[in-house]
């Protein structure tokens, strides 16, 4: 552990908002992944971005890492304080500042949880559609540049940024950015800082584009004899001009895990989970016998469907407990989730592909397959260095395949640890400028060190 005097600090923020204790270290030491945590020196909870910028400014004069935290719950170890120092835990800082309904727009402070954003856009029929499923902050989404299951129709994070604040290395606050709904003006800075990690600055605030609330839903389970069946039917509806909200496929592995766990008796088959959102139900129905038909085409073995808010939870549910009921199956094992994502023409073979590399390990593909996205999930001791070492084989060639793919090593989880070794390959010569903004940005490497570069 550094030493440093923490008197300063408490000059910066009250003695609360300050922590060394062990159990606040070690709560920060760590996010949902398998990579080995490692404590930071101190752990801090400002209000309001004068403050943090208070704390960049002390960090960098001590020399000391600065890891911005929003949730801790990414999969890549990306708010991991691996070089130890300051952690800037963002859970005070959860003001959403100022709805704007007539501009579809809302001004939060980073440390807002989406979910919780959410409730409050309903009283005004808004939403800000990305989904990561957990809890996470609108920072560390910032951070990630997370999507989820509704991406297929509403995009990413990246999609609903118009202005951050940002600190800089050093302490220097900006506005990146503006509320108007298109803009030709000057490098597009807001992109830069997403999906950064926190490597580049710190989100302070974050004006939000938002979109209205669906008025009905409609939902489809259907359940295929292979793989490929269930992914051509991803491709098959998408080329019908049909547009699905969100586009899920859960493998026969998933679906015998969350029978286990859930009590459930579901078909035990390559499953696809499907969900349209539109106005009238007679338009939704319409549609609802349209994506049979497409189903049926591709050999569909059964369809669960219906209408209505009710019918989707129904039959989006078991999609919510994928991640604990894995988790839970397998008592005593860490998880490593491979991200990667491809051109949906060739989702299918990277699937089948995936499904191949991990045929002899405790292995779980599902993913948002509207947008090329697979996750494998494998369960696994990180100390059984035998066993790990073919967990981390199957991790390279998968993501070597989506790279001859001209896909990418992560569609959303970010680089964190876990993906740096692939960046040299991703990117090839963009990565020396990725290296010279960095450097330009944070000369001193203070900011969540350790990560992106390899
Ligand atoms: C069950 C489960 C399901 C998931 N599903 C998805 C999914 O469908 N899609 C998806 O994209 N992700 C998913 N994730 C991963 C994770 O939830 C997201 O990446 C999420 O955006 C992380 O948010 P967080 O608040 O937990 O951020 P953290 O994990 O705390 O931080 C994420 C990164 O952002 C940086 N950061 C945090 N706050 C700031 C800030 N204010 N300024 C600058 N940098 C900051 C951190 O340093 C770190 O590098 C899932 C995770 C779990 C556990």
């Amino acid at each position: 552990m550094r030493s440093f005097d923490c008197s300063e600090l408490k000059s910066i923020l009250d003695d609360r908002r300050v922590s060394t204790g062990e159990s606040v270290r070690v709560l920060h030491s760590h996010d949902e992944s398998f990579h080995a945590p490692v404590l930071p020196d101190v752990v801090v909870w400002p209000h309001t971005t004068e403050e943090v910028s208070r704390l960049v400014l002390w960090a960098c004069r001590s020399k000391m890492p600065v890891t911005a935290w929003g949730a801790g719950t990414s999969l890549e170890g990306n708010p991991i304080p691996v070089q130890g120092g300051m952690v800037i835990d963002f859970n005070e800082m959860n003001k959403i500042i100022a709805v704007r309904p007539e501009d579809f727009q809302v001004d939060v402070q980073a440390g807002v949880i989406y979910k919780e954003l959410n409730k409050t856009l309903a009283h005004d029929g808004l939403f800000f559609p990305p989904d990561p499923g957990a809890a996470a902050t609108i920072g560390g989404m910032i951070g990630n540049n997370a999507s989820g299951s509704r991406s297929v129709r509403y995009g990413a994070t990246k999609d609903y940024i118009m202005r951050l604040t940002v600190v800089l290395p050093g302490g220097d606050m900006i506005a990146v950015g503006n509320r108007a709904r298109k803009s030709s003006s000057g490098y597009n800075l807001a992109a830069l800082f997403t999906g950064s990690e926190g490597t580049l600055g710190i989100v302070t605030e974050a004006t939000l584009k938002l979109a209205g609330l669906p008025v009905n839903f409609m939902a489809v389970r259907g359940t295929f004899p292979a793989i490929r069946n269930a992914t051509d039917t991803v491709y098959a509806i998408m080329r019908a001009g049909l547009l699905p909200a969100a586009m899920e496929f859960l493998d026969a592995n998933v679906v015998q895990v969350l029978n286990a766990d859930k009590g459930l008796a579901l078909e035990e088959n390559p499953t696809l989970l499907m969900e349209f959102s539109g106005y009238s139900e007679q338009g939704l129905r319409e549609e609802m016998s349209f994506v049979e038909e497409i189903c049926q085409a591709n050999g569909a073995l059964s369809l669960d469907k219906g209408i209505g808010p009710e019918e989707r939870a129904r039959l989006w549910e078991i999609r919510h407990y994928t991640y604990e009921s894995i988790k839970r199956y397998h008592i005593g094992l860490s998880p490593l989730i491979m991200d990667v994502a491809v051109p949906l023409s060739r989702y299918t073979e990277m699937v089948e592909f995936s499904k191949k590399e991990v045929q002899d390990l405790k292995a779980y593909l599902f993913g948002h397959a509207g947008d090329g996205n697979i996750h494998v999930h494998v369960m696994d001791d990180p100390q059984d260095k035998k066993r790990w070492a073919r967990v981390e084989k199957a991790t390279h060639s998968i993501v070597m395949k989506a790279l001859e793919f001209e896909g990418t090593s992560t569609g959303e989880h970010g680089i964190g640890i876990g993906k740096s070794r692939f960046m040299r390959q991703e990117h090839g010569e963009s990565l020396l400028l990725m290296k010279r903004i960095k450097a330009l940005l944070d000369p001193d490497n203070l900011l969540n060190p350790g990560k992106f570069f390899p």
